[in-house]
């Protein structure tokens, strides 16, 4: 399947992510993992990136594009992916549907993570991440048994430069300005899920996988019905 996953910054969808791709075996893609993996390695990619997302303004679409671009063209991702953080915005959605038109697919679905304000702040302002293997943790939702040290794999825990309080806000601006009329795009093509992501992990995972099969089952994916017309 190739999905996306979209949500205001701290709605879950690198959680979420992790789990959903885990369960149909296709990669997950997130854009800000691969950014950030940039900026620990000194890259000029990432020093480029490092400028906007310490502001918490999006990457120039040029950039953000051409590094999706080279992403999507990997081996792993020629039978399905899923998509976290990318597109953020229509000019993004529309090259991402250009893009996988020229190869003869497009999106199968894409997921809408939905969550209030006040539980994305909440979420943000305790998110932790690990410096090793990049796994997410959150000081109360889900704390590591030991503080500051990831249990996955014992690495150092950090708080990210864009987690502060002034630049949360205007990432939420930025959500509501530029990534938000994606919900009416991908609405208007049909293949817009809403999924209520509040609540435990596991039971938003599963409303996420609950739409995933409806979709399989649905008729779209049956192999006759174009001829039934
Ligand atoms: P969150 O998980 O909080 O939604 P991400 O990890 O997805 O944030 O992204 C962190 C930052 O990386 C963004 O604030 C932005 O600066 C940059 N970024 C990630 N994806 C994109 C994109 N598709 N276009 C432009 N910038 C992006
Ligand atoms: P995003 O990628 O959308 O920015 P993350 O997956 O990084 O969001 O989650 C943001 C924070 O919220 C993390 O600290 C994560 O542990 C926590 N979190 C994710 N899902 C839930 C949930 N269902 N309930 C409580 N906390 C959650």
């Amino acid at each position: 399947m190739r999905l996306v996953l979209v949500g205001p910054p701290g709605a879950g969808k690198g959680t979420q992510a992790q789990f959903i791709a885990s369960h149909l075996s296709i990669p997950k893609i997130s854009t800000g993992d691969i950014f950030r993996a940039n900026v620990s390695g000194g890259t000029e990619l990432g020093k480029l990136a490092k400028t906007y997302m310490d502001r918490g303004d999006l990457v120039p679409d040029e950039v953000t594009i051409a590094m999706v671009r080279g992403r999507l063209a990997e081996d792993d991702a020629q039978d399905g992916f899923l998509l976290d953080g990318f597109p953020r915005n229509v000019a993004q959605a529309e090259v991402l549907k250009k893009m996988l038109a020229d190869l003869g697919s497009g999106l199968d679905l894409v997921l809408e993570l939905v969550v209030d304000d006040d539980e994305v702040v909440r979420r943000l302002a305790g998110r932790r991440t690990c410096r090793s293997c990049g796994k997410v943790w959150h000081i109360d939702f889900d704390p590591p048994k030991k503080e500051g040290v990831c249990d996955a794999c014992g690495g150092e825990l950090f708080q990210r430069d864009d987690d502060r309080e002034e630049t949360i806000r205007h990432r939420l601006e930025v959500y509501q300005e530029q990534t938000a009329p994606l919900v009416n795009f991908y609405a208007d093509e049909g293949i817009l899920r809403g999924v209520d992501a509040t609540g435990p992990v596991e039971e938003v995972t599963g409303r996420a996988m609950a739409e995933l099969r409806g979709f399989t089952r649905g008729p779209a994916q049956e192999p006759d019905s174009e001829d039934e017309s």
